[in-house]
Parts: C-alpha cells; structure tokens; sequence
C-alpha cells in the first residue's frame, strides 16, 4: 500500500516536512492534536530540529521501485537528494531523515534502508568544520599587510656580498613569520638567490619592524626580493645596492696615515696644539672654558673585612693635593681606655676602646662616628661605614696604613683640572662660514675616536697646500676638532682602568663611595645633555651614580658638556656636528631618545631632512667604506632609536633641538665578516692597534665626507624640483603623493590657498617608509612648493610674500568635477 496516504495525511505530512525550522523556533506545534491518521505529534515535534541536537537526523539509503513511488516521496516533502542509481530492486535515493520521519516512512510501507555510510561521522564531520572555519576566521583576521622599509645588497670585507631586508608587517605578534626568498640576479628565478627567515625587531616591548639580525652572505646581488609572512601577507621588491658611491680618488699627492699608536688626551691634546703652532695661517686653538675636573681623586684606605666590621677613610684633600700624605692607624690600648683621636700632622691614630681584659670594644660605627666628631681628623678625612652597614662589628687594630689615591698614571699626566682644547681650522674663520663641530671620545674606553679626529685633523692640514679638494674645504667651511671630549675618564681608562665609560667626577654618596665601587663613579657625558633626559623622563640613563649611564646630578652639571654647549654657542654658524663613538658600526642622527611608556620618541625630524640624511649617509659611508671595503649596514643607519636604543640626555639631540645643528653620530668599528666561520664578530673598544689603526682611517675619510657634505650645503643655490604623483583613484577618491628631485620638504594646501611654511608639510608614512599618501575625496586644486635642507626654495618662490608662482595641479576625483 505504498500510495495510502491521503489526501489530508499528505497536506500534513508536507507541513510536517517543512516546518521544522517553525518548530525548532519554538512555535506551537502545528500538528499536534491533529487528526492526521499516521502522524502523530509526538512523532513530528521534537525530532528533527535543524538546532544544536541533530538528534539523528541522517542521510539514508531509500529503495522503490519506480519513478512514481520517487514521485509519491516528493509529494510527501521528503528532503532528497540529487543523486539516484539503479539497483537490483529498483531505484536507491538518498533521503534527509529523521528517525521519526524514518519510521513514518517505514509504516507507510517504504524501504528505508541504512545511513549513506560517509556521511555518518557528522559530529566528526562538524568538529572538524568547526576548527576549520575557526582557522579560516582567524586567517582572515591574520591576512597581514606587509610594508617593504629597505632592500639593498652591499659588498664589505674582500669585496664578499650581502643582502640587508627590512619589512615591517601589520600583525605586530610574535607568532608572524616573514621569511624572505631572492633571486640571483636579473632574469634569474625567484628563490634561485636563497630563502632565509627574518627576525623581529622589538624595543621597549614595542614591535618595530623584521629584518636580518646580521646582513645575510649572498654569492650574486639579487634583483628582487619576496618576502611572504605566515599569516599569508606577500610583497616583492626590487633590491637596490647600498653604498660604493663612486668618488673621485684622492689626488696624487694626498697624504694620509697619521697615528701609529693609540694616545691618550695628553697626547692628542699636545699633537693638536702643535698643529696650530704649524699652521697658525689656517688654525687657532680655542680654549674651552670649563676645566674639568681632573685626573684626580681623594685619598682613601679601607679597614676591617666583614661588612658589619669595615669603614673607609676619605681624604678631604685630593690625593695629589696632600690627601696621599695622610694615614690612619688603628691601635689597641694595654690597659682598659675609652674611643680616643689624636693627630699629629697629617698621621691620624685611633686608640680603640678596651675593657678591663684588654679586648676592643669599639665598633665601626663608633670609630667612624669619632673620627667625624674629631674637629682635626675630620679636616684631613672623612670615614664610613660599609655601603650603609650599621658598622655593629668590632673592629681590628691595624698598622698606621697610608691613604692613596690609586691613579696610576706617570707624572707626566697632570693632576691640575684639565683645559680641554679644540683645533679651529679655517682659511677663514670669522664666522661667514659653515662650521662643523667634528669631536671625539665622549667616552673614555673608545680609544679608537681620538686617532680618528687628530687623523682627520692632520689629513685636512697636511694636504691643503697641495690637494685641491681639501683646499676647498678649508676655503669654505669653519672646522673644529676636539679630539677628546672625555680627558680625565679617558686619562683613567689608558692607565688605570682601561673599561671606564664615564668621566672621573665622584657624585656617589660616601656609602656607595668606598674604594671598591672606584672604577663605578663619574657620570656618562653622552647622557648629561640637556634634551629629552633623564630629568624630562627620557628613557636610557641612570640616576644611579654607579650606573654605567649615570646622567649626574643634573643636566650639564658637567664642564665637558659645558664646554660642547659653550663651542656651538659661541659659534652659531656651527651647522653640523659629528659625535665620534666606538663600537659597532653605526651612522645614526636625532632623535636618540624616546620616553618609555608608548616610546614616545623627541620629535622626528621631517621627511625632507630625513631624505637628506639618507643621501648624506650614503656619500659618508662610501667614503668610510674606500678604506678596506667596510661597508656600514643599513641596518645600523638611521635615527639613535629606530637602530639602537634611547640615550637620554645624549649630545646630538643637545645641538639638534636646542640649535638646529644636524647632530650625527659615528660607532666607528664596524664588525668584522670571518669567512671562515660564515660569522659577523665585533671588535670592542680597543682592538688590537693594527684593528684600531685600520677604524681610524676608515673613519677618519668619513669625518672628511662629512666635511664634503656640509660644503656642499654650504654652496647649494641650486632649487629643488618637485612632482605630484596621483597614486591611485577610484570612484570616490584620489590618492597622491610628492617626489622631489633633491631632498626636500614640501608644503601644501588643499583648501586652494596660497601654500606657506605653516600649511600642511608632507610626512613620512612610517618610521623608515617613504612619504605620505594624500587621499581626498573630491577634485582637488593642490597648491604647493619645496624647501631643500639649505633653504633653496622651488621656483624661488617666497612663502611669507604675496606672488602666486607657487606649483599648482588639480586631481581630478571622478563623478565629482
Ligand atoms: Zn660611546
């Protein structure tokens, strides 16, 4: 009785069929109570729910034996499937069923066989599309953009080649993984070069961007580089080369090598001097005004072992100004005595106090509390407990023990505050020229810097008679060298020890002031500036005054720093400085501080500057690299912060900010390739000489390059050119850009005003991207002009005046004209 159904059954059965998703939203059931003859409700409600209980519903194998009896399940609702076979008995569909429907169908005298057997795992089935779809939503979130900052390859060391890749990606993650593949060269295949993966650069727990850790060995230059990121984010670029600027060779008769030992502040300081004496057409000493403080310390002695028991004596005097003439001795009555001082010239004699069996009673706190209260004693020394002990242990009677002030150096280094100099080198030095601050040896380690500027000094004396380039710059500019900017901490590491960073002046209170903390005292000069320091809560120095970046007491407390703040005052047409530093190889420019919370950095300098330093960098660098091939990564050039770290209170930024100098630094020695290992090795702050020789030449063709640039400045009449590029369009929108011809900045309006220095000024879109794109959404008349870094000004146009040559371009939005 296949076909029993009637006419009513089969309405209802229909509804029941179609209704699920009615039921299954918690309407009433429709059928129950109904008079429906083989559907009762019980049977249709509940059971098949497209909810989250599937509830068993199946794909099942249904048998009849004709087309009609098919016809008939589609009469009834039956949810079948496309698919059909013929089969010994008749006709196999597929049916979504219930075990309720099932049943029905069964009592209506169907063949309803098993379960389609692959479409039996479904909660396998949607475990598994719940985890894919997931990933697929995350990959979703995960599709990066990927931002290409720099792609170059370079030759360094024995003319070996390397390609540098930096690539900054939208999903800032560690999980993100970019890896980059290269050619071998034009025409080559992509990922024919090699395939290597990046790193990820973070500071201050910020991402910045990926790049190579060390500049990868590649045997071609490739021309193009992919880099894919696992989050599926993809960007190729092409691969430029960095550096090998060709330069015209020194003249014939060009005169180099001057050092042939490392020196020290009394040296250079002498050799400068004698500089001048030989040179007085073209040179002067300038005597900076704020002494140091010299190569000099107070006399100290330290007693006692244990913590509790010890304390250190502390000449009033410096040790070369009496304080190494005073002496202590600790004795022990025979009979039963109080605390007692005596002095007797500059001999100082403690007599402990005893008890009747004659053992000590005095304790260290005592003894340094006596001496203190002891008007003669304490006007020769001072005493302290041990690093803030209590000083409760009983002290030891000890000899009469001489104080000293441990320096080391020969006489021949003075213990007078020390008069720091810097050579004045000019044809004309009366302030009409560029004037370029070239200085070395902020810090005392670094013994390489000082050979860089008495070679650079000696290069431009040596040759201006004979050499025309170097004629020309002594013709142009207002040179000054100050070979050593550090003389006391410096005069300390040559011969007493050799890893002093900072000057010698001891801020530290006497708790932290005992003689073992020595070689901790002084105050880092490169963090004793006056912007963005530690005392504006600038990130990258100390108040610890045993801090390796001790920024002192306060800013400028120290005459070094003084007297570099003194020199650009003096002279204002002082328009670059270059701050000499060791190690590592670097080329850097302000801003060089960030705060810590968001690394909020100084002030970015603009793109147009930016630009400029870029291409100064690259005419700088290849000078550096004529030498012996040292190439200066562009991984290590650019601003302190984006390839270093934050120096708080540093010397560039000093003159960057507070005078509008172009403020560089150097990290002269750049690592050495050792091919044998395939590995980059740094070389320290004082390499063997033959090492350090070898980075006071390189160096020392960049202080000139450096001098070359700011001639170059110096005579530059030339006006820049600039271009509007529209970038992209759609319907609503333009996208647009500046190029310059030169670096320059440009400034513009959109409002179609007259374009002045304070309409909007084009930025970069990143830190190391290229500039902004400018999108409106509807024709635009864009008015603007450019400004290079030495004022020209594109079409001689004058901001602050009233004529109308400015540039001027419509762009063009469509629908909207
Ligand atoms: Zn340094």
């Amino acid at each position: 009785m296949r076909s029993s159904l009637t006419g009513v059954g089969r309405a209802r059965a229909v509804a029941a069929f179609v209704l699920p998703v009615v039921l299954a939203l918690g309407a009433s059931p429709v059928l129950a109570g109904s008079a429906a003859p083989a559907l009762s409700g019980e049977e249709v409600v509940p059971d098949r729910q497209p909810s989250t209980a599937q509830d068993g519903v199946a794909l099942l194998r249904v048998v009849v034996p004709d087309q009609a009896a098919v016809d008939r399940l589609n009469a009834l609702g039956v949810d079948l499937a496309e698919y059909r076979r013929a089969v010994d008995d008749g006709i196999e569909v597929h049916a979504v069923l219930s075990p309720g429907e099932a049943r029905e169908l069964r009592g209506k005298g169907f063949d309803v066989r098993d379960a389609v057997p692959n479409q039996a795992g479904f909660a396998a089935n949607q475990a598994e599309r719940r985890i894919a779809m997931s990933a697929a939503a995350t990959a979703a979130q995960r599709d990066d953009t990927l931002t290409p900052l720099r792609a170059e390859w370079f030759t360094s060391t024995d003319d070996r080649r390397f390609l540098s890749v930096e690539v900054k990606s939208s999903a800032t993650d560690a999980e993100t993984v970019l890896t980059a593949t290269w050619d071998s060269g034009p025409g080559t295949p992509p990922g024919s070069g090699g395939t290597a993966t990046l790193s990820r650069f973070t500071d201050a727990g910020q991402y910045m961007y990926h790049r190579f850790d060390y500049p990868l060995p590649v045997t071609q230059a490739p021309a193009r580089v992919t880099v894919r990121s696992s989050r599926g984010g993809s960007v190729t670029v092409p691969v430029t080369k960095w550096l090998g600027e060709r330069r015209t060779p020194p003249g014939r008769h060009y005169v180099s090598d001057f050092v042939d030992h490392y020196m020290d502040p009394t040296e250079v300081t002498r050799r400068i001097t004698g500089l001048a004496a030989e040179f007085p057409r073209i040179t002067q000493v300038v005597d900076l005004p704020y002494r140091t403080n010299g190569y000099r310390r107070a006399a100290q002695a330290q007693f006692g072992t244990a913590p509790a028991s010890t304390f250190h004596v502390t000449s009033t005097a410096y040790g070369s100004q009496g304080g190494n003439d005073v002496s202590l001795a600790l004795t022990r009555p025979e009979t039963a005595s109080a605390l007692k001082v005596s002095v007797t010239g500059k001999d100082v004699v403690v007599g402990l106090a005893t008890d009747a069996s004659g053992a000590i009673t005095s304790t260290a706190r005592q003894v340094v509390e006596a001496l203190n209260a002891d008007p003669a004693a304490s006007a020769l020394l001072r005493a302290s407990t041990y690093r803030g002990d209590r000083g409760d242990g009983l002290v030891a009677a000890a000899p009469a023990t001489r104080l000293t002030d441990g320096l080391k150096a020969p006489q021949s280094v003075s213990r007078e505050p020390f008069q720091m100099k810097a050579l004045r080198i000019g044809a004309k030095r009366d302030g009409s020229r560029v004037g370029v601050f070239l200085y070395c040896q902020e810090h005392a380690r670094e013994w390489v810097t000082p050979l860089v500027c008495v070679e650079t000094a000696e290069r431009l004396l040596r040759n201006y008679a004979h050499d025309p380039r170097t004629r020309k710059i002594i013709d142009d500019l207002d040179i000054f060298v100050l070979p050593t900017a550090n003389p006391d901490g410096a005069h300390y590491s040559f011969y007493d020890y050799n890893m002093q960073r900072k000057n010698m002046t001891n801020h530290c209170p006497a708790r932290s002031a005992d003689p073992a903390s020595r070689n901790s005292w002084g105050v880092d000069l490169n963090r004793n500036f006056s912007v963005g320091s530690l005392f504006d809560g600038y990130s990258g120095a100390s108040s610890d005054c045993t801090s390796a970046v001790f920024a002192g007491p306060a800013e400028l407390s120290e005459p070094e720093d003084r007297n570099q703040v003194w020199l650009t005052r003096k002279y204002p047409n002082i328009r670059f400085a270059m701050n000499t530093h060791s190690y590592g190889g670097y080329f850097m420019w302000p801003p060089g501080s960030y705060k810590e919370a968001g690394r909020e950095t100084l002030p970015r300098v603009d793109l147009g500057t930016e630009n400029y330093f870029w291409e100064a960098s690259r005419h700088i660098l290849s000078a550096v690299q004529e030498r012996r091939g040292t190439a200066i990564w562009p991984g290590r050039t650019g601003p302190v912060p984006d390839v270093l770290y934050s120096a708080a209170g540093n010397s560039a930024d000093e003159h960057w900010y507070n005078r509008g100098i172009i403020g560089w630094d150097f990290e002269v020695g750049a690592d050495l390739y050792d091919a044998a290992t395939g590995r980059f090795q740094p070389v320290g702050f004082q390499p063997p000489f033959t090492e350090g020789h070898e980075e006071a030449m390189e160096f020392s063709g960049g202080q000139i390059a450096i001098l070359e640039v700011a001639r170059a400045y110096a005579n530059d009449r030339r006006r820049p050119d600039s271009e509007l590029k529209v970038t992209g369009r759609d319907d609503s929108s333009a996208t647009f850009t500046f190029t310059t011809d030169e670096p320059a900045n440009v400034y513009y309006t959109l409002d179609g005003s007259r374009p002045t220095l304070n309409s909007r000024k084009l930025v970069s879109s990143g830190v190391r991207e290229g500039a902004q794109r400018i999108t409106v959404n509807r024709t635009t008349e864009v008015h603007w002009f450019s400004v290079d870094v030495a004022g020209n000004v594109e079409r001689g146009y004058r901001p602050g005046g009233t004529d109308r040559n400015y540039r001027s371009q419509r762009v063009e939005v469509r629908g909207n004209r």
